[in-house]
């Protein structure tokens, strides 16, 4: 019938058929024939995103020490073009965060910025939000807008019998940045 309307051969809208079959726009079942599904595009684009996951778009994370200075940062965050520095223990535990507002608070009042190490104002554990790697991307982004920063670090949570509970790895980073990617992919797509 809709070969018929549209004056085509059923040969010549198979293929057609097949990929909107294929991507669920179209149903198809035996004797009944091609019905829609009732999905709008809207509907794809959601379900799209929520299977895109945190461990397939994530980036490197740059991660120093908290007894980096002050100085030392600064230096790293324009010599690896980042804007967020994630700072370990010294048993390369995530301890806590710098972000490029942090370091200029510190920089614009008189104090020798070789001699004071990171540690002293950093963001720390448990403080830090972090995001797994296994989450969607959609999560990260919902709690980079929620808790109003620029990155999160990618962790493995490992049981700490102690005081703390647990302790993160850092095994990468998803920022505003890396969004604003995927954003302007899924913008080609659909
Ligand atoms: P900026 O301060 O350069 O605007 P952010 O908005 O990312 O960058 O950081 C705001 C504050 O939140 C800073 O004090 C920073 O240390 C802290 N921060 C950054 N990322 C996180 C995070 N993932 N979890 C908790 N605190 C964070």
């Amino acid at each position: 019938m809709i070969a018929e309307k549209l004056n085509l051969s059923r040969a010549a809208l198979r293929p057609d058929l097949a990929i909107l079959t294929m991507t669920g726009i179209l149903e198809a079942r035996q004797r009944v024939g091609y019905f829609y599904s009732g999905k709008t595009i809207e509907n794809f684009f959601a379900e799209h995103i929520k299977k895109i996951k945190v461990k397939d778009v994530k980036g490197v994370p740059i991660i120093i020490k908290e007894n980096t200075s002050i100085y030392d940062a600064i230096v790293t965050i324009f010599l690896e073009d980042v804007g967020t520095l994630f700072v370990n223990d010294d048993d390369e535990y995530l301890a806590g965060i710098v972000s490029r507002k942090d370091l200029l608070k510190i920089a614009i009042g008189n104090v020798e910025l070789q001699k004071i190490p990171v540690g002293i104002i950093m963001t720390r554990m448990p403080n830090i939000i972090t995001i797994d790697a296994e989450d969607t991307v959609h999560h990260a982004a919902e709690k980079i807008v929620e808790h109003e920063v620029d990155a999160l670090p990618v962790v493995v949570s490992i049981k700490d019998e102690g005081e703390k509970g647990v302790k993160y790895k850092v095994i990468g980073k998803i920022t505003k940045t890396n969004i604003t990617k995927i954003f302007v992919e899924l913008g080609k797509t659909f």
